[in-house]
């Protein structure tokens, strides 16, 4: 028996583990695989990435990563950067960034049980094979294909799409301090520092068939900078969904994470969000209230939901994509402003200023 069993040891179930242990209470987490586990990722943590991770009490040493100071549209088009208002963000491999958290969450005092798949729930239990452990809350941290969602009757969908990432990472000095995002036609490539002579290189399509190479061709400049890189990783893809749930908690199970609902992975604040949600879970289970819960996780995701809605307009309109990256690239204080409203540093009166004034460029341009 223990108070809270947390179901997925990756970044969401155990931000969530650390954050429900300084409650006080008994955390157990089982995860399926060994660390340090691997998933395809951008491996972006946004500034306010960082800034969740420092409230929960997880240090991510600056040397973990490589530092960047904000981000970069690349398109045909036009081409715009931004520095972050405050702050800057690191990239991470997912290799460096899971010891992190394991470590951490050791630290805490939660108990991990690695090579352990999940295998049900059944009457308040969690069923790990033939054993079954009892707890008075369950959380299901088990990624984009939850079978905890399942399990629970959480997974009716508000609001569902599909696209596909695949990632490899490259052998080369990174050539700028931003993240960069290269738009084309029906895909982008997103390229983040890693480290001093490595980036991480994602492509985003809807296309089930597009690959990284193949995907190139259309990116001449990107393929330039890589053309002399060794490839450090074999590709890696994952379906990367976005998805809303109706609802993300029921009785005394709770979603955290990809688990509980998706944004597009263009945005980089899926680990943003699973540090916030992690914060707000453990608030509503130490409330013993999960309406709570339910409540946060909604308003959490307001802002990336809406990003990531411009981003794939952008992505479905070619027309759309090419005004925009005009109308950035020559009002240069307008990508700032979304930049800061990306991660949370523009109010109200500045989001509806800016949303207004880049309609009108792109209108006009
Ligand atoms: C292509 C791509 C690029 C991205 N880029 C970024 C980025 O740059 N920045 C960013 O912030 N976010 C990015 N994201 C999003 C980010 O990767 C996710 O939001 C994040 O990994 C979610 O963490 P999680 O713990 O919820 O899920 P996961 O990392 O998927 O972890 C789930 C864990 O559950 C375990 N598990 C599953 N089933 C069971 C079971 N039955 N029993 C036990 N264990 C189980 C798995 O082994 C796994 O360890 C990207 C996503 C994609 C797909």
């Amino acid at each position: 028996m223990t108070d809270v069993f947390i179901i997925g040891g990756g970044p969401a179930g155990l931000a969530a583990a650390m954050a429900v242990r300084r409650k006080g209470l008994a955390v157990t987490v089982a995860d399926a695989g060994r660390p340090p586990i691997d998933k395809p990722c951008g491996e972006g943590l946004m500034p306010d990435s960082l800034a969740a991770a420092a409230r929960l009490g997880i240090v991510i040493p600056p040397d973990a990563g490589r530092a960047f100071r904000g981000i970069r549209f690349l398109g045909a088009d036009g081409s715009a950067a931004g520095a972050f208002p405050e702050g800057e963000g690191l990239g991470v491999r997912r290799t460096t960034l899971h010891p992190i958290l394991v470590a951490e969450a050791e630290r805490a005092g939660v108990q991990l049980m690695w090579a352990t798949p999940v295998t049900g729930l059944r009457d308040g239990a969690v069923q790990l094979g033939r054993h079954a452990m009892g707890a008075r809350w369950v959380v299901g941290a088990d990624g984009g294909q939850s079978l905890v969602r399942q399990w629970a009757g959480l997974d009716g969908v508000r609001r569902a799409s599909r696209r596909f990432g695949f990632r490899r990472h490259y052998a080369v000095a990174p050539w700028t301090d931003y993240m960069e995002i290269h738009w084309g036609r029906g895909c982008q490539f997103y390229v983040t520092p890693v480290a001093a002579s490595e980036v991480c290189v994602v492509l985003m399509s809807r296309d089930p068939h597009l690959r990284i190479d193949s995907a190139l061709d259309r990116f001449p400049l990107l393929r330039e900078r890589l053309a002399s890189a060794s490839q450090a990783t074999s590709e890696r893809g994952q379906l990367a969904s976005t998805c809303r749930l109706k609802s993300v908690a029921t009785g005394a199970v709770a979603l955290i994470g990809d688990a509980s609902g998706t944004v597009d992975a263009i945005t980089g604040e899926g680990l943003c969000l699973a540090f916030q949600q992690a914060a707000a879970l453990a608030d509503a289970i130490a409330a013993g209230d999960l309406r709570r819960y339910e409540q946060a996780h909604r308003r959490l995701a307001r802002r990336p939901v809406f990003m990531a809605d411009f981003m794939l307009t952008m992505d479905r309109w070619p027309l759309l994509q090419a005004r925009a990256l005009r109308a950035m690239a020559a009002r240069p204080d307008l990508f700032s402003n979304l930049l800061a409203l990306h991660i949370g540093k523009l109010g109200l009166a500045g989001f509806l200023k800016t949303g207004l004034q880049l309609g009108w460029e792109i209108a006009t341009i």
